[in-house]
C-alpha cells in the first residue's frame, strides 16, 4: 500500500501507539489501514458417487482443476459465499451440507473454509472463470492436475472418510512446503 484510501496522501509503515505490529498509517489524516487475512469459501459438491470439479480459466494455476471456491464478499455468510462461488464458477445450484474443512494458510494470509454440498440438478456449465466443469468419480480425480494443496488435502480426507462411512471435520495449516494437522503442528525445521 502506498497511498491512503481515505484522502490520497502517502502512507508510512509504522507501529501505531498502543499497537504491536506495523500498519500503514496516513501521514495526513492519520487513518490506520489494518490489513487482515482473507477468507476463501467453497465446497465439495456431491452428485451420487461423484463430485464437481472446475478447470480454472484464470491464474494462478490456469488449466488445473479445483473445487468451486473463492473470496468471501462483505455482507454474506460463509454458506452464501460458497453457494455464490459455485454458481459463478459452474452455474450449479446446490444445497449446503455441514462444514468439512478449515485450513490456515498464514504465508499468503488466507483461511479456507470448505463445506460439503449436494448438487440439486445436472444443469451446470462453466462460468466465466472456468474452462470446463465435470463430475468425477474417485477413480477419475486428476490428482496430478489439482490446483491447490488445500484441494488435494481436502479430497484425500474426503475419500478416506467416505470409505469409513463418516465425514469428520478437518482442520490444518498449510505451510509453504507442507501440510500439518493443527494438533501435531511442527515448525518447518522440525
Ligand atoms: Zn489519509
Amino acid at each position: 500500500m502506498k497511498f491512503c484510501s481515505n484522502c490520497g496522501h502517502a502512507v508510512t509503515l509504522k507501529i501505531p501507539p498502543g499497537d504491536s505490529l506495523p500498519r500503514y498509517v496516513c501521514d495526513a489524516c492519520h487513518t490506520i489501514h489494518y490489513q487482515n487475512p482473507r477468507m476463501v469459501v467453497g465446497c465439495i459438491v456431491e452428485w451420487e458417487d461423484r463430485i464437481l470439479l472446475c478447470r480454472r480459466a484464470i491464474e494462478p494455476r490456469y488449466g488445473c482443476w479445483t473445487v468451486p471456491a473463492g473470496f468471501m464478499e462483505n455482507g454474506e455468510t460463509t454458506q452464501d459465499g460458497a453457494m455464490r462461488e459455485t454458481l459463478e464458477e459452474a452455474n450449479a445450484r446446490i444445497e449446503i451440507l455441514p462444514l468439512y474443512a478449515l485450513y490456515n494458510i498464514p504465508h499468503i494470509n488466507q483461511v479456507y473454509l470448505l463445506y460439503r454440498a449436494r448438487l440439486l440438478d445436472l444443469d451446470f456449465r462453466p462460468g466465466a472463470e472456468t474452462l470446463e466443469t465435470s463430475l468425477f468419480a474417485e477413480s477419475g480425480i486428476p490428482w496430478n492436475e489439482l490446483a491447490f494443496a488445500t484441494v488435494r488435502n481436502t479430497l484425500t480426507h474426503y475419500y478416506q472418510d467416505r470409505r469409513l462411512g463418516h465425514y469428520g471435520f478437518h482442520s490444518g495449516t498449510i505451510e509453504r512446503l507442507r501440510i500439518s494437522p493443527d494438533t501435531t503442528r511442527r515448525n518447518p525445521d522440525g
